[in-house]
């Protein structure tokens, strides 16, 4: 199976800057959230087997104060966690 692929955006100002690609596993990637300029807005991540964000991948967007997306199939969809 395809393994997961997970990037960080940025935001500098205006300027939103996708930071690069981590592969991960099947069913995981774990993306860091350091960035080389600016503020982390978004993480970004591919999934496989289906369109919906993961119970850690919400948790995780809730920690880290951070907008989640997922890349299913080319089609990216984000959710804002409060
Ligand atoms: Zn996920």
């Amino acid at each position: 199976m395809a393994k997961e692929v997970g990037y960080l955006v940025c935001r500098q100002g205006r300027v939103y800057l996708k930071q690069n690609e981590t592969l991960g596993e099947a069913h995981s990637v774990d993306v860091s959230t350091r960035c080389s300029r600016g503020e982390p807005v978004a993480l970004v991540h591919t999934h496989n087997v289906n369109p919906h964000p993961s119970q850690l991948d919400l948790q995780t967007a809730k920690e880290r104060k951070l907008v989640v997306c997922v890349d299913w199939k080319g089609r990216i969809t984000c959710w804002k966690v409060k």
